[in-house]
């Protein structure tokens, strides 16, 4: 293994400002801040690779050593030539003979003539043109790679140490344009501060229940000597991600033990109205989430409740009564979401039964006139208005209630901030937050520490799970001879354009040309109609509304669709270019259909077979294979690599990068009871600070 330290950049600029008033440190005392330097300040990395960087996540030096690989390469033996065997894979240490290459088509095709000690094979390697320079006469190069037809097909090489070629070399997830071997230079440069994250755990804790060192564990998950060492690394750092969770969260509820909210009469006439009014009964389940939820707001502190459901079990029709709850004791209630659409969405839903009850509705976003918005403010203002609707940014900025008396947070990160703007007021609202991110009970109560949960574990009962198909695109035809059979039917469909890179408006623009093109070939005679980001409030509004009422066949959409909709009539759905969209997102979009009690269907339509990355096959093996949001949340952060970092943000489980919840329920409690006694501990301090302040950068954002 290399030892030479890697070097960083000297600072331009401050130079003569930076007062050398300390001590020159030794490399053996920590200093945290060294995490936080720029990638930059590592060799190799210019502003080329800093922006690919970027797009994984990784900002910092300390971004770089908590890339967790993906995966290693597995070990192969070290063979001389004369013992290839089969297809085994092996590894190689050979002389370079010459060298030349060809073109088939658009294949670039380099052979080399290598030799050892025991005899000669041609290695070869596919569209790597720059790699011949290198292969002059007499070159030492270490080759891993299998036995073919063709000679020795390298699957990686180095030219002198072993690093591409190692056992269980990294694999790390990362972008088309981004290299393994870049990753892998960059990682091994980071390594040499791995010492100054210092060590969080008491010697103690750590001796009696032999943990390895973080700074050694930061090595060998980059540099395992085996699958086992690896493992035991990721388990230490699981361990302090969890830690670092758990005292965020216990800071989280010492905060809140000292907050006053008014308690809530018992339910009455308006919620029984309200029942009445629902096109259906309540389920066992939302029953019970209910129950509980009125036994938290008869209490006079505030309540923290998560409701977590799967996609389309029913949350909204809880969250609902729970706003109405508010209302009927003469108080008012907010309806928070992510997105401006999904606002707009919830507003569509809960406006025509609460117009129904006499209950009035305003939805706040950013999308009306001052002059709207001036007026609807004035009317959650003085009381007017029972129940606003907006996102969350909006509605904790800008929005003065008369009497708010309860919030409801949906699929808000973690930890919202809803708590401070209630603070300034003094007096706390109770809040229910939604999330449709699935994990066992047993775990939420870990992981959510400081929340009740109440969960709705089973869908109404007259759901049929969805069928779903992945086919590549050629047989796209098929998906939609299918589609156009549920049109037939009298039922309705969606269908999701391809994840374009660039801004909303190039979405946009991709939308439009794509409904203008199926309205033209594969569905001339419906009635298509489109929906994406780029819309104004009122058209969206209109064109949502008309799917909702039937006057549209097919509506076709980019993501703004991904949570919220609601149309149970829609019984079939095409996702196009499915291998772009992470896990969570597809199962939010698949969530769209399967609604009502017919069955339905999602068909993923993907690009060819060999222009898919591997994890784009699992994704979609695992779509085709579950309905279980559990187990595709699971899969996900199994999986979890290109394209996938951004759907993942959403969500605050999949933050968690070193912990499976599955395997490591061990680990949660150890941490629960750790955060006890270490609570103040000032290298943990740093780490749950910066993660509670990122939590309220992504409330308000
Ligand atoms: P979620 O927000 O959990 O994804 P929704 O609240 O949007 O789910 O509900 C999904 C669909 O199921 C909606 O069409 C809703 O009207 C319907 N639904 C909700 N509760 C019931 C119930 N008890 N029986 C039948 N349908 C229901
Ligand atoms: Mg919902």
């Amino acid at each position: 293994m290399p030892s030479a330290t890697p070097r960083t950049r000297p600072r331009a600029g401050f130079a003569g400002l930076d007062q050398p008033e300390r001590l020159p440190r030794t490399r053996s005392i920590p200093r945290p801040t060294l995490l936080e330097q720029p990638v930059e300040t590592l060799p190799g990395v210019g502003p080329g690779v800093r922006r690919k960087l970027a797009r994984l996540g990784i900002a910092t030096v300390g971004d770089v050593l908590a890339h967790r690989p993906r995966r290693y390469e597995s070990a192969a033996e070290e063979r001389t030539i004369s013992e290839l065997f089969g297809d085994d894979e092996a590894v190689l240490d050979v002389t370079v003979r010459r060298a030349s290459a060809r073109r088939r088509g658009r294949l670039h095709i380099l052979t080399a003539h290598v030799a050892d000690a025991t005899g000669d094979i041609r290695a070869t390697w596919f569209n790597q043109p720059w790699l011949e320079a290198r292969l002059v006469h007499g070159t030492r190069l270490r080759l891993r790679g299998k036995p073919s037809r063709y000679g020795f097909q390298v699957s990686s090489y180095d030219i002198g140490e072993a690093a591409e070629t190692a056992d269980f070399a990294p694999v790390y997830p990362s972008t088309a344009d981004l290299a393994q071997k870049t990753l892998r230079s960059i990682t091994e440069a980071a390594l040499a501060f791995a010492r100054d994250g210092g060590e969080p755990l008491p010697a103690a804790v750590r001796t009696a229940e032999s943990w390895p060192l973080r700074a050694d564990a930061v090595v060998r998950l980059h540099r395992p000597r085996s699958d086992d060492e690896a493992e035991r690394a990721r388990r230490r750092l699981a361990l302090d991600e969890l830690l670092t969770l758990q005292l965020a969260l216990r800071r989280r509820a010492t905060e809140r033990e000292v907050l006053v909210a008014e308690p809530l009469p018992p339910p009455a006439e308006l919620v029984v109205r309200y029942r009445d009014a629902l096109p259906f009964v309540l389920t066992d389940a939302q029953d019970t989430a209910i129950a509980e939820i009125d036994a938290d707001l008869a209490r006079s502190t505030p309540m923290q409740r998560l409701l977590q459901g799967d996609v389309g079990s029913g949350k909204t029709a809880v969250a609902l009564y729970t706003l109405l709850r508010a209302v009927e004791g003469g108080r008012q209630g907010a309806l928070m979401a992510p997105t401006e659409t999904l606002a707009e969405q919830h507003f569509l839903t809960i406006e025509a039964l609460c117009t129904e009850l006499g209950v009035r509705v305003a939805l706040l976003t950013s999308s009306l006139t001052a002059r709207e918005r001036r007026a609807a403010h004035q009317l959650v203002a003085s009381g007017d208005v029972g129940i606003a609707v907006g996102t969350h940014a909006l509605i904790q900025r800008e929005v003065e209630f008369s009497d708010l008396a309860v919030a409801v947070v949906d699929e808000q990160h973690r930890f919202g901030v809803e708590q401070r703007a209630a603070l300034a007021e003094g007096r706390s609202p109770h809040v229910l937050h939604m999330t449709a991110t699935p994990i066992p009970r047993t775990l939420a109560l870990t992981v959510y520490g400081d929340l009740a949960v109440s969960e709705i574990a089973a869908p109404p009962a007259n759901r049929k799970p969805i069928k779903t198909a992945w086919v590549t695109e050629e047989r796209s035809p098929e998906a939609y001879a299918r589609l156009r059979t549920h049109l037939d039917d009298g039922r309705q469909a969606y269908v999701v354009c391809p994840l374009v890179e660039g801004s909303e408006t190039t979405l946009a623009r991709a939308a439009e040309d794509e409904a203008a093109r199926l309205r033209a070939h594969e569905l001339s005679g419906y009635r298509v109609g489109c929906v994406h980001g780029r819309l104004k409030t009122a058209e969206r509004r209109a064109t949502m509304a008309a799917f909702k009422d039937g006057e549209l066949d097919v509506l076709v959409a980019t993501t703004v669709i991904e949570v919220g909709v609601d149309v149970p009539n829609a019984t079939i759905m095409i996702v196009q270019e499915a291998d772009r969209f992470g896990l969570a997102q597809l199962h939010q979009l698949r969530g769209r259909v399967g609604r009502g009690a017919e069955q339905s269907y999602c068909l993923l339509v993907s690009r060819h077979r060999d222009e898919l990355s591997e994890t784009a096959v699992e994704r979609l093996e695992a779509m085709v294979s579950t309905t279980d949001g559990f187990e595709l949340a699971e899969r996900d952060l199994e999986i979890r690599g290109e394209g996938q970092l951004v759907g993942a943000r959403q969500s605050g489980l999949t933050d968690l990068r070193f912990t499976s919840l599955r395997a490591d329920r061990d680990l949660l409690e150890r941490a629960r009871e750790l955060a006890v006694t270490l609570d103040g501990e000032t290298l943990l301090d740093a780490a749950v600070e910066r993660l509670l302040g990122e939590a309220e950068h992504v409330g308000e954002s």
